[in-house]
């Protein structure tokens, strides 16, 4: 096991570095136009790509490194950017990890590099989880998956909404039920091609924040699929639906359920960097403000009311940083979260972000309020890190069930 070290290595310090200036000299020039433009930025990630940082290389280098803080690293400095435009890069690594995490070797062969396109014809993919009906109450989904034992084929019907890419990606990543007596547990993720009759794009949102990311509904019409498409494969999933089935029986649903929570503690601490990446951006450039705007005959900084939001700022900005890198570090090293703490990082991470950007907004004045600054943008951006990949009530939940041992609801 790698021993917990807050110093980055030379390699780690390299790529960040590598990053920064992506993220200062790309992404950050690009944010304002493609925030009005509420459209996916096709050039940037092209960019991205000629470099390779939109590869799924990169990603899979930082996801195995050893000290678990190449993921953190790699989502701070882009999204330290921009949240919108980072969120366009990143979120076909999303959906490629759900092929990585429950693929066979032959499926992430297949439909990664597809996921990803290439330098001259990039494309994106999707990750299709939410309904309507079941955001936060995953249990409640209703996407239904149905064998067609005759063709050898699965059955799509359904409704999902919120899907970042959902649309325009070449591949969807679908989780459907598969049992609906199981639960959650009888849920099981699909692979649907490109061009696959019956997917469509549903209604797409005009959002508050991350504009530059498409996030839209994807309906699901009679789509047919292979078996193959089954990621895992028929066999595994009939296994696990048979142990599942055994367990619950036997009253040991509790540990299928652990196993699930401890994958979303593994994945919350990288929702938890973006956070980092977008608070750290708004207090750097209230910061260089503070000291360049003068009122009263001194720069504002001068004023404890500003200098002292200023060191909250920092301070709370590094103390989400620390909860991220233990959880990330945890998560490599096969550590229990026997706290929560995954779910703590990306609790406190996002709440940091929605203060601190509101802070700069402040410190601001009038400037903060106006799109002239980027400071009014990240303050938008920043709602979402309470919303998406979990609420923070479903941090808090998660957390004090886990410390209580309790079903607290
Ligand atoms: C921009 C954006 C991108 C997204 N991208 C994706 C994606 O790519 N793929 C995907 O599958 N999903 C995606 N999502 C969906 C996202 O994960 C959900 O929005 C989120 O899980 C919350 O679900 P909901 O919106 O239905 O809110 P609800 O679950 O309806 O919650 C509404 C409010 O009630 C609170 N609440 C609900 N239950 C409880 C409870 N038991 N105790 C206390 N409070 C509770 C919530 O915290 C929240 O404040 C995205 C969402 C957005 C906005």
């Amino acid at each position: 096991m790698t021993e917990f070290a807050l110093d980055l290595n030379d390699d780690q310090k390299q790529v960040r570095d590598w990053l920064h200036g992506f993220a200062k000299d790309v992404i950050r020039p690009a944010a304002a136009e493609w925030d009005e433009r509420e459209e996916t930025p096709w050039p940037v990630i092209q960019e991205a790509a000629k470099v390779g940082i939109y590869s799924l290389d990169f990603y899979a280098q930082q996801f195995f490194d050893p000290t678990g803080l190449g993921i953190p690293m790699a989502m701070e400095e882009l999204f330290w950017g921009d949240a919108g435009i980072a969120l366009s890069i990143v979120g076909t690594g999303l959906a490629a990890v759900g092929v990585l995490a429950n693929g066979t070797e032959e499926q992430i062969g297949t439909w990664i590099p597809q996921m990803y396109g290439d330098v001259d014809d990039v494309k994106v993919a999707a990750f299709c989880s939410s309904e309507p009906d079941a955001g936060s109450d995953v249990g409640a989904m209703r996407t239904r998956a149905v064998y067609d034992e005759a063709k050898g084929e699965w059955v799509l019907n359904g409704t999902k909404t919120w899907a970042t890419n959902g649309g325009i990606a070449n591949v969807h990543v679908v989780v459907a039920v598969v049992d609906p007596d199981l639960g959650t547990k009888g849920h099981a993720s699909f692979i649907v091609p490109p061009n696959t009759p019956g997917l469509s794009q549903g209604q797409k949102f005009k959002k508050h924040g991350i504009r530059a990311s498409h996030t839209a509904e994807v309906v699901l019409e009679n789509v047919r699929v292979p078996g193959s498409c089954l990621l895992g494969g028929k066999e595994k999933l009939d296994e696990r639906l048979a142990r599942t089935r055994e367990r619950a029986r036997a009253g040991g649903g509790e540990r299928v359920k652990n196993a699930a929570m401890a994958t979303f503690e593994a994945s919350r601490p990288a929702v938890g960097a973006m956070a980092v990446g977008t608070a750290r951006a708004a207090y750097d450039y209230a910061l260089e403000y503070a000291k360049e705007r003068t009122q009263f005959g001194r720069p504002i900084i001068d004023n404890q009311g500003v200098a002292f939001q200023l060191a909250d700022m920092r301070t709370q900005i590094d103390a989400a940083r620390l909860l991220v890198w233990r959880a990330s570090w945890m998560a490599v090293s096969g550590k229990p979260f026997t706290a929560a703490e995954g779910s703590m990082s990306k609790l406190f991470a996002s709440e940091v972000a929605k203060k601190v950007t509101a802070q700069a907004v402040q410190i601001l004045g009038g400037n903060g309020f106006t799109r002239e600054y980027p400071v009014e943008r990240m303050h938008r951006d920043a709602a979402i890190y309470t919303i998406f990949e979990g609420t923070s009530e479903i941090q808090r939940l998660v957390i004090a069930r886990t410390l209580s041992g309790m079903p607290i609801r």
